[in-house]
């Protein structure tokens, strides 16, 4: 079974059918394909984003990592939002502390998981990826619109993405009339 759906989306791993994880690992396998073909390129764009996540088994490593002592970490550079999860403390815009002056991650080795999940593996992008591919009449260009494609990994997808859509709804539909 697939990482993602229980670390970002459909907690409730017990209520997933057998069909729906089947097509579940059809949006993966789109998704972990476009990281391997496409790895990050290091340009910093996504870095300025809002809400990046750190896990809390990743708050010390971290911390650690930028060399922010665990205190000053955890009551400074990042905040708790009401459900409970732990974000970068910045403005929407800025660039994360961590972006160095030439655009790289000053703590490459070391980022949050959802930073090298980024923008492949996130349930922002999988879960459209699977609705489109579970209903074959959505429009996955328009279901990520807001994907800014003048960044080299988001143009890579929206150039692709619809010819890897349409061969998971034939394999989709291959298997539902198969029975199997
Ligand atoms: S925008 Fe894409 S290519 Fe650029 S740093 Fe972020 S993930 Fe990497
Ligand atoms: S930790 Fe590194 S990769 Fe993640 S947002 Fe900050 S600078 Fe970018």
């Amino acid at each position: 079974m697939a990482l993602y759906r229980g670390k970002y989306i459909l907690p409730d791993l017990d209520k997933i059918t057998p069909e729906m994880e089947k097509d579940l690992d059809l949006a993966y396998d789109i998704c972990e394909a476009y990281r391997e073909e496409f790895p990050c390129e290091m340009c910093g764009r996504c870095c300025h984003q809002a809400n990046i996540i750190v896990r809390p088994e990743e708050v010390e490593r971290v911390a650690a990592a930028g060399q922010v002592p665990l205190y000053d970490f955890m009551t400074q550079w990042v905040y708790r939002t009401e459900d409970g999860r732990i974000l970068f403390n910045k403005e929407p815009d800025a660039p994360c502390r961590f972006l160095g002056k030439d655009r790289k991650c000053t703590i490459w080795q070391d980022r949050p998981e959802i930073c090298d999940d980024f923008p492949y593996l996130v349930s922002m992008f999988m879960s459209r990826v699977y609705l489109a591919i579970v209903n074959p009449q959505v429009d996955i260009l328009r279901m990520i619109a807001y994907m800014d494609d003048t960044w080299p990994c988001t143009r890579e997808i929206k150039a692709s993405i619809v010819d890897r859509v349409a061969a998971a709804r034939k394999q989709r539909a291959a298997r539902l009339s198969a029975g199997a």
